[in-house]
């Protein structure tokens, strides 16, 4: 009888495994606690979008935390919302995580080609004369500055558009040229014939036939409770999530719950400082063009990346902008400024990896989170300050409001950690093929397993550790 893999959450480290699983021959069941939203949903055309409410359930109020949490719930999990900068990792962090970085590089190749990553084999989006004149001046600076390779089309592919340069991705891709896991993957995964989805569908426990093997889920799907049967699982519910389903999964076999003492610690974020610049009457066209499409390399060993991205700080389009502006200058002078100013704002920001150290948890008991800072990271915060300062004067921009730009906060949206992955079970929680330590068949693969090491952007490395680890299941399964 053919073995069935059961795969819980369809983001970036779901869909991308189950298809691998899927194409080597496996029965996989997907269970997606959202529902299927497709890009008709988005109300990017209408023309309160800005203040309309976002197109899937955020749920994000059930966990609280030292910030707010970011996420979608939906088929194609937070890749329906994300902006879809795409970013990899040096060999040497590859290395330290324990993984075949031979391997690991050619999956990063072939899944660029799949998602035709703009900026790879096709071109990069063309940036608009703000972002000209800012990549110009990293370059005299004499940093390492370039368009940022993005998963939005920039030329059209199987039936969808190159981008429309609107920059609204985080509502939704009406057209559908942003990739997510729901217009690829699973498009892919479907092709086998041996994909079964369960959408509006939660799984609440894990059930063990002896202490390392799981055997079924209990499930809650159209509101009733049921037991699904399984060969194997892959939980790939989320950084929060998955060690929060673990941890609850408390039985005779696993009186604390699955998984050893590492799950649910060193938690990471990126840390994201934003800078806005206002630029002269000239740059008509600064609001146009892909959410952040400009990033400079020169201080990646450093831990730091720059970024220029007109949707950073939260702003999507003239209100939510205007809204941050009334805050300084009253409500009456708002919408003269909005007409004037909106086309002239840029946003560079500056993002570091926060410390993701052992008291960095998630609390399973309770759905929350928290973060701590590490030592040095006020004196990161100065310095990178310093080089957003330098590159605004650099490109003849003037700074807005102060005491709003130089703010920094977490960003609940990059979350990772949690079940790390690596060679070494006494600090992390699987191994390099992604299978969970102490266990015989239970697996994990998103942002929960990434290590120390990622600075931001996690979406495209889960993609390909996605895809890694459904490969080897069977041979880890036997192993
Ligand atoms: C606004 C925003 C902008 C972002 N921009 C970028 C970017 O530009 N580049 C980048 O690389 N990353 C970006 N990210 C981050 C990126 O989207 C996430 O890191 C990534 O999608 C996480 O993937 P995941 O598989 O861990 O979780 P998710 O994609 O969140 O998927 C988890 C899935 O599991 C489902 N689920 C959870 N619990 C259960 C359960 N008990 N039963 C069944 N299903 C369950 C959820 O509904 C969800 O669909 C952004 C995120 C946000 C929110």
């Amino acid at each position: 009888m053919e073995q069935t893999i059961v795969v819980i959450g369809s983001g970036a480290g779901g869909l991308p495994a189950a298809t691998a699983i899927a194409e080597k021959g496996y029965q996989v069941i997907l269970i997606e606690r959202g529902p299927a939203v497709g890009p008709s949903q988005s109300k990017i055309n209408q023309y309160n979008f800005e203040t309309a409410s976002l197109p899937w359930p955020t749920a994000e109020s059930e966990w609280s935390g030292s910030h707010a949490l970011q996420r979608a719930l939906g088929l194609g999990g937070s890749t329906l919302r994300y902006q879809a900068v795409t970013h990899t990792l040096s060999v040497a962090v590859l290395e330290k995580w324990g993984l075949n970085v031979r391997s690991i590089n050619k999956t990063i190749q072939t899944t660029k080609d799949f998602l035709k990553i703009a900026g790879h084999k096709t071109p990069h989006h063309a940036l608009n004369s703000l972002s000209t004149r800012l990549l110009e001046s990293a370059h005299r600076l004499g940093w390492k500055a370039s368009a940022v390779e993005a998963a939005i089309l920039s030329k059209p592919h199987e039936g969808r558009p190159a981008c429309n340069k609107c920059g609204m991705c985080v509502f939704g891709c009406l057209p559908n040229d942003k990739t997510t896991t729901a217009n690829s993957w699973l498009v892919r995964a479907k092709k086998t014939g041996r994909l079964k989805i369960l959408t509006n569908t939660q799984v609440l426990k894990l059930n063990l036939k002896d202490s390392k093997t799981v055997e079924s889920l209990d499930i809650i799907r159209n509101e009733r409770p049921e037991k699904i049967k399984a060969d194997a699982v892959v939980v790939s519910a989320g950084a929060l999530e998955t060690p929060f389903l673990l941890k609850n999964s408390k039985q005779t076999f696993a009186p604390d719950g699955i998984g050893n003492k590492n799950v649910g610690r060193y938690l990471a974020d990126t840390r994201v400082q934003n800078h806005f610049v206002i630029g002269d009457k000239m740059i008509e066209d600064a609001h146009a063009g892909i959410p952040i499409d400009l990033v400079v390399k020169e201080f990646e060993s450093e831990g730091i990346l720059l970024y220029q991205g007109r949707n950073l700080g939260g702003i999507v389009g003239p209100v939510s902008l205007a809204k941050l502006y009334s805050v300084h200058e009253g409500p009456e002078r708002t919408l003269t400024w909005m007409k004037n100013n909106y086309k002239r704002i840029g946003i560079i920001a500056s993002m570091m990896e926060s410390g993701g150290n052992r008291n960095d948890i998630v609390d399973t008991r309770k759905k929350r989170f928290s973060i701590t800072t590490k030592e040095g990271d006020s004196q990161n915060e100065v310095a990178t300050k310093m080089l957003l300062k330098k590159w605004t004067k650099a490109a003849g921009f003037k700074s807005l409001w102060d005491e709003v730009t130089h703010h920094s906060s977490l960003s609940g949206a990059m979350l990772r950690g949690a079940c790390r992955i690596g060679n070494n079970e006494k600090i992390h929680s699987v191994d390099p093929n992604g299978k969970l330590y102490g266990y015989n068949n239970i697996f994990v693969s998103d942002a929960s397993i990434l290590n120390q090491g990622l600075i931001a952007h996690p979406s495209f490395i889960l993609q390909v550790l996605g895809y890694h680890i459904g490969q080897s299941l069977g041979a880890t399964l036997r192993a």
